[in-house]
């Protein structure tokens, strides 16, 4: 598993993490689902992760390679992280 601390610059697009309200401060994480898939996704510095929540369980990035560069990071955030707080706030 690779894993990354990534910081924004305050921002609006980012869901705020319903445990502590953060939206800038997330450590990426990226592993192998299968061999040919990787999961991305998201944990807040809090060390909430949405995707280990039951309503939100598995809602991950899926990718060939992996890793976590800068566009896969925010795409975490994108589809993982904002996506799944959406889902578990809508159940
Ligand atoms: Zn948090």
């Amino acid at each position: 598993m690779t894993s990354r601390k990534v910081k924004y610059k305050p921002n609006k697009f980012i869901t705020p993490c319903p445990k502590c309200g953060n939206n800038t401060e997330f450590t990426v994480k990226s592993d192998y689902c299968a061999e040919d898939c990787c999961e991305i996704w998201a944990v807040c510095k809090c060390g909430y992760d949405p995707t280990s929540e039951d309503k939100g369980y598995g809602n991950r990035l899926e990718d060939v390679w992996g890793g976590v560069s800068d566009g896969n990071c925010q795409d975490a955030l994108t589809f993982s992280w904002n996506e799944t707080l959406e889902l578990i706030a809508e159940s």
